[in-house]
Parts: C-alpha cells; structure tokens; sequence
C-alpha cells in the first residue's frame, strides 16, 4: 500500500508569530544590531535561522545598551521592561501579538478601576517555569491571583469588593471552562462582582480542532515544533488520546522514528504543528516522509 500524507488545513504560525518574524526579518534586512529580547518563538529552527541573519539574542535587561534595536516577543512584556527600555534610550519594537495587547490593556484598565486581577494561566505550578504571557499580563497589575487549577481558586479571599478575570491565550479551554465555572460559583457565594473577558485563541482552538479531525482518521499523528513551545506540547497530548502519536523537533527525530519502524512504508500520516512552527519546517519533514 502507498505511504498517504496528509498536512491538517490550519496548522503552524499563527498570525501573532508569522507578524513578529516578519517584522524582525524586515528589521534584520534594513539595520544592524537587532536584538531579540529573549526567545522570538518557541522554535529552534526560527531562532537559528534568525541568527544566521546577524540578529543576536540577549536575555537580561541588563545586558542591553543603546547602541541595540530590541525585537520584544509576540508573547507580551512587563510593564517595567518598557519603563527600562525607555528611561535608558533604548530603541525597541514591540511585537507583542494583538490578542496578548488586548488582555494587557483590559487587565491594565480595570486593574485602575479597583478590580482584583485574576488571571488563569500556567505560571509554573506543573511545570516549574511560568509561561512568558502570564508574566507578561501579571506586570501590568497589582498582584493577581494566578490561576493553574481548581485548588488555586482557594486563593479568592473576600478581601475585594469586585474581580476581572482574563485567560492566557494558549490556555487549554477544556481546563479553563471548568475553573471558570468554580470561581463564579465561589464569587456569588461571596456576593462579589465578578466580570471576565474570554482571552482564549481562536488561532490556536482552529489548529487543535482541524487537528483533531485529522487523527480520527490517519494511522499515526507527527505534530511538529519546539518541545518548550506549551501549545505544541498540549496538541501532542490532546491526539495522543485519539491516536498513535509523535512529537518531532528535529529531522533527526523523524529518522529516529522510522529507524525504530513506528513510522513505516504504507501508513496514512496526517502532520500537524504548532502556533509557532514554520510552514517550511513542516514541508522539510513532509520531503522526508515523500521518501518513504
Ligand atoms: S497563539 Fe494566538 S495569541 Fe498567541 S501569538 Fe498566536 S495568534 Fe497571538
């Protein structure tokens, strides 16, 4: 039987990332000492790419000067970051996606009208490192109560008269649904007000439905992308419930897998990516597969 490939119809850059990397291509063309202010995309393959292109990559404030062009990520900054950047003459251009600028100012406005923040979002609880969005809305306002799961929503105290909610953008919605439900329950019991704005990603909930249409009927699922990227992640775990499937960062991955036969002549292959994964690497993989 012949090898069947299928690549799901809405997978990889989102819009919020194909913007940043435009963006910081065009700048790499037209000017020197461009500067990625951490991590551009949970890629590998995009950051070698951008550093073949002589931009270079600093993580401490610290160590930036003035003589740099700072690229601030899609995934959103700290209100102190731009206060640094500013007060030490420092040019920069801010990336940050539209749907993350959208909790920002919501979170920034009613912050000032007196509201408690509350913020659902991974902020390390599971995995010991807090996802750079959450960091970056929780820079914007006096301390929110962050939000991974049904227990955090113990931190609600009746010390506040009213609390605005917002969710990370790459949230898992099936979680999110559930935690809302438990703190509205809470809120009402403590005759608070309570008002939120649902922050979630259509981008991404269109990569994780297509996705899943597409394992129901393949014998095996490649989602490519970074292994730190946290929406690649969560769509590998969502198809491995729907079939056998595999996480492939690099083309050494994808030589592992057939080496080790889980990925053989005559499969039906569907490939997905995530919100941060280039259509060119998902086509390097794809050449590879046509081989088979
Ligand atoms: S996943 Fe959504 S919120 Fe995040 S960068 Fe992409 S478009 Fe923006």
């Amino acid at each position: 039987m012949k090898t069947r490939i299928e690549i799901c119809k809405i997978c990889g850059l989102c819009y919020g990332a194909q913007r940043a990397l435009d963006l910081t291509i065009e700048q790499a063309k037209n000017r020197k000492n461009v500067v990625l202010f951490k991590q551009l995309l949970h890629n590998k393959y995009t950051v070698d790419k951008l550093l073949s292109l002589g931009v270079s990559q600093k993580d401490k404030l610290e160590d930036i000067t003035n003589k740099d062009f700072v690229i601030l990520r899609a995934h959103g900054e700290e209100k102190s970051t731009y206060n640094y950047l500013k007060s030490h003459q420092i040019n920069f251009l801010d990336c940050t996606c539209p749907n993350v600028l959208n909790i920002i100012k919501h979170v920034y406005i009613k912050n000032a009208e007196g509201y408690k923040i509350l913020i659902i979002g991974k902020y390390g609880k599971e995995s010991g490192q807090m996802h750079p969005e959450v960091k970056a809305i929780a820079g914007w306002c006096e301390n929110p109560i962050l939000i991974e799961d049904a227990d955090d929503i113990n931190k609600i105290t009746s010390d506040n008269k009213k609390y605005f909610l917002v969710i990370q953008t790459t949230f898992p919605q099936e979680k999110s649904k559930i935690i809302i439900n438990e703190i509205k329950l809470k809120l009402t019991k403590l005759k608070k007000t309570f008002d939120m704005v649902d922050t979630t990603c259509q981008a991404q909930l269109m990569i994780k439905k297509q996705s899943l249409e597409l394992a129901k009927k393949v014998d095996i699922m490649l989602v490519i992308g970074g292994s730190n990227s946290s929406n690649t992640r969560e769509l590998y775990y969502l198809l491995k419930k729907v079939c056998p499937t595999f996480f492939v960062e690099t083309k050494e991955d994808i030589y592992n897998l057939i080496k080790q036969k889980k990925v053989i002549s005559g499969q039906y292959i569907g490939l997905t990516a995530g919100a941060s994964t280039t259509k060119e690497e998902i086509i390097n993989i794809k050449k590879i597969l046509d081989a088979l």
